[in-house]
């Protein structure tokens, strides 16, 4: 009885102190509006850091840029960042290890995502297994079909379609782990994309992200695909649509669409893809939250969407084996019931093991 008024009092004081940080926000937030001034991305960083920004889409372990990107993630407010490197080609193995060493260093910061694996080939479906044992919360970016993008559609290991190879039954197995798959789709039309609504269909326990779901797309077809299948959520790359002339530079024309399935998108850099920097990108991401106009709202895009779905994922039995080894190793005990994967990975990372 008193553990579950201990954990009550605990929820009910995060919650205090989420109300507290949403209405500093919004006195912010209401004063930089009244400003007719464009805001400086500091302004923006200031008046919304307390919504807690995760990148959801990141590249930066397919080199060690990550490392020297950990210092602007702090000034710029980016709480969290989904990082991967490679996109499905032999050198992913290689940049899959980057993003875990990423994370085991910064726990709090980073969540590592995968790609190294040849879905044509059944064996990927035990390296998928292994990772998401290990701890990793995430397929992607993996190229379900590309033959437009001058870079995805030249790796070794993409999909012709969203169905194609083992991909079936890599979705199947990873919705037992509760872990989303980000997937790269070009053209985001046509076959490409009637095949995913397929896969959408087969496999209703299954999370897929939509990656940069606004490049190249209409928000009547975004919303249309969200309307049909409330298993896909929305990876918006802001740099896209509010810098890159390709993507138009008219970001408000996707707002409607964000704020009307609030539930499902979240904000992304894609490391900047096709922009002048990275910083550029994280500075879009700020622009889409400052046009959303909403910042209760906005927080749900910035960070609660993708921390729920990271949140939900339960500790995996390799980790949970690792664990009570620790508990006999240092005599300490860790409560293993109802352990998820990143509090079990907290604990992993901080003592150095897994
Ligand atoms: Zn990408």
């Amino acid at each position: 009885m008193l553990a579950f008024l201990l954990r009550f009092d605990k929820q009910v004081q995060s919650w205090l102190e989420m109300n507290s940080s949403l209405r500093s926000v919004e006195s912010k937030a209401a004063k930089l509006k009244q400003s007719k001034d464009k805001p400086t991305l500091a302004q923006l960083v200031d008046t919304y850091n307390d919504l807690g920004l995760i990148d959801a889409h990141n590249h930066d372990a397919s080199d060690s840029k990550y490392a020297s990107m950990l210092g602007t993630w702090k000034s710029r407010g980016v709480h969290k960042v989904v990082l991967f490197g490679d996109v499905s080609e032999p050198s992913a193995i290689q940049t899959d290890m980057n993003a875990w060493l990423a994370y085991r260093q910064n726990p709090e910061q980073i969540i590592p995502f995968f790609s190294g694996f040849d879905l044509h080939d059944k064996w990927s479906l035990d390296t998928v297994k292994k990772y998401l044992e290990k701890g990793y919360f995430g397929l992607g970016e993996i190229a379900a079909a590309s033959t437009v993008s001058p870079v995805v559609s030249k790796v070794a290991w993409k999909a012709s379609d969203p169905l194609d190879g083992y991909l079936p039954q890599i979705y199947d197995l990873i919705a037992d782990y509760k872990a989303p798959i980000l997937l790269h789709i070009d053209p985001p039309s046509g076959l490409p994309v009637a095949k995913l609504e397929q896969a959408l269909e087969e496999h209703p326990k299954t999370i897929f992200i939509f990656g940069h779901i606004n490049a190249y797309t209409t928000p009547e077809q975004v919303d249309r695909l969200l309307a049909k299948h409330p298993n896909l959520y929305a990876d918006f790359f802001a740099g896209f649509s509010v810098y890159d002339p390709a993507g138009g530079k008219k970001p408000e024309q996707f707002i409607p669409v964000i704020k009307k399935y609030a539930d499902r998108f979240m904000l992304s850099t894609d490391s900047g893809y096709g922009l002048e920097s990275e910083e550029l990108a994280i500075d879009a991401m700020y622009r889409i939250i400052h046009l959303l106009d909403d910042p209760k709202l906005a927080r749900k895009i910035a960070h609660d969407n993708l921390n729920a779905i990271i949140r939900a994922q339960p500790a995996t039995n390799t980790q949970l084996e690792l664990l009570r080894q620790l508990e006999q190793d240092t005599g300490k005990k860790y409560p293993l019931e109802n352990l998820s994967k990143l509090e079990a990975g907290k604990i992993l990372a901080e003592m150095k093991k897994g």
